[in-house]
C-alpha cells in the first residue's frame, strides 16, 4: 500500500476537533493517524499545505448519470448515494466506482424507486425506463426489496409522491419497510402531497429524501424528529430565489432541527441546475434553517478524520467554520488516499 502524509496549517477533523498544525497519515484508502503534526517517519508521499484540511463531502441524494462524476469528485464530493436509476445501469457503475482509480466519487445506490403502477417517476421525462419499479401487491413488494438487496442496494427508495400519480398502498408500504429492515437496509421516501409524511411515519420509513415543502404540523415534526432523518435538498426548491416552497421547507427543517431531528446534506444532483461538487448554497440554506456552521459540516462529511476512517479529504484555502463560502474554494481533493484533484 502507498502511504501518504498530509500536514496542514489548520484542520477540522469532525465535531469539536479543530486543530492547528495538523497531520493525517493514510495507508492506502485508510487513515492510520490523525492529530497534531508529529514526526512519525516517512511516507511515500509527503504534502505540506498552507490551507484548511477537512473530511471530504458525501452527497446523500444524487442521480449521478444526470451529472458528471469526474466533476463531482474534483469538486470535493468523494461519495454519493444515488436515489433512483435503472438497475442495469446503476449497480454496474456502483461496482466500478469501488476502484480507487475510478474517475468519480464512490457510488452507493438504491436502484429504482419503488412505486405504484403508473406512479412517480414512471411518467416523468427526466427518468429513463426502469427508474421506477412498479409494485403490484405485498408479495411483489417483498420480492422487489429482496432482489434489490441481492444486487447490492445501499437503501430502498419508495415513491410517496401523491401529486404525480398513484402511490403504493399502505400494505405494500409496510411490506417494503419490513423486507428492507430484514435485509438491514434503510427506507428513504420521496414524500410529496398531503398526508404522505404521516404515511411514511406510520409505516416505519427511516428517512425523507427531501425536506418536505408543504407545512408539517408541530405534532408531525416532533414524531418525525424521533423516528427519521431528513436529507436536505433545499436548493432545488429555490435555485437561489425566494419561493413559497423554500420558505415552507426552511420552516419545517428549522422546527425539525430544534426538535432534535437528524439532518443529512443532499442536493438531488441531476435535478435542474445543481452544480457538481460541493454545493455551497445548499450548505448556506442549512444555516438558514438554524444549523450552526459546524453542524452543517457534520451533516456534509463522509466520516470524521480518525484512524480506520476512509482517507477522503479536501483542502480549502480558508476555514468554512468562519464563513461557509470557503467551501467554494477547494484546492485539493484526496479520495482513498490518492490525490485526485488539485496540485
Ligand atoms: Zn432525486
Amino acid at each position: 500500500m502507498t502511504t501518504l502524509s498530509i500536514r496542514a496549517t489548520a484542520a477540522w477533523f469532525g465535531p469539536g476537533r479543530l486543530i492547528e498544525d495538523a497531520q493525517v497519515v493514510c495507508d492506502g484508502g485508510t487513515i492510520t493517524y490523525a492529530g497534531e503534526a508529529t514526526d512519525i517517519g516517512h511516507a511515500d508521499r509527503d504534502l505540506a499545505l498552507d490551507g484548511f484540511l477537512m473530511p471530504a463531502v458525501a452527497d446523500r441524494h444524487v442521480h449521478i448519470e444526470l451529472s458528471n462524476p469526474s466533476a463531482v469528485l474534483a469538486g470535493g464530493v468523494t461519495a454519493v448515494r444515488d436515489l433512483a436509476w435503472p438497475v442495469e445501469r446503476i449497480f454496474a457503475l456502483a461496482d466500478a466506482s469501488e476502484m480507487p482509480s475510478f474517475d468519480g466519487p464512490l457510488i452507493k445506490a438504491a436502484g429504482p424507486m419503488l412505486t405504484a403502477p403508473g406512479g412517480y417517476p414512471t411518467q416523468d421525462s427526466w427518468a429513463p425506463p426502469g427508474t421506477g419499479r412498479e409494485i403490484e401487491g405485498t408479495d411483489d413488494a417483498t420480492a422487489a426489496v429482496e432482489e434489490l438487496a441481492r444486487l447490492g442496494a445501499a437503501a430502498i427508495k419508495v415513491s410517496l409522491n401523491a401529486e404525480a400519480g398513484p402511490t403504493p398502498a399502505d400494505g405494500e408500504l409496510s411490506a417494503i419497510c419490513d423486507a428492507a429492515h430484514t435485509a438491514d437496509l434503510p427506507v428513504t421516501a420521496h414524500a410529496q402531497g398531503k398526508g404522505q409524511v404521516e404515511r411514511a411515519l406510520g409505516a416505519g420509513v427511516d428517512e425523507l429524501a427531501h425536506t418536505p415543502w408543504i407545512r408539517l404540523s408541530d405534532e408531525v415534526i416532533q414524531t418525525a424528529a424521533l423516528r427519521l432523518r431528513i436529507v436536505s435538498t433545499l436548493d432545488i426548491l429555490s435555485f437561489g430565489h425566494d419561493t413559497p416552497e423554500i420558505r415552507t421547507a426552511l420552516d419545517n427543517l428549522r422546527r425539525f432541527h430544534v426538535a432534535g431531528g437528524s439532518i443529512a446534506y443532499g442536493t438531488d444532483l441531476g435535478n435542474g441546475e445543481i452544480p457538481p461538487g460541493i454545493h455551497t448554497r445548499e450548505a448556506q440554506l442549512m444555516v438558514e434553517a438554524g444549523l450552526e456552521p459546524e453542524e452543517v459540516l457534520e451533516a456534509m462529511i463522509r466520516a470524521p478524520l480518525a484512524p480506520d476512517a476512509p482517507a477522503d479529504m479536501v483542502v480549502l484555502r480558508t476555514s468554512p467554520l468562519d464563513d461557509l463560502r470557503a467551501l467554494d474554494d477547494v484546492s485539493l481533493v484526496i479520495r482513498a488516499g490518492r490525490v485526485v484533484a488539485g496540485r
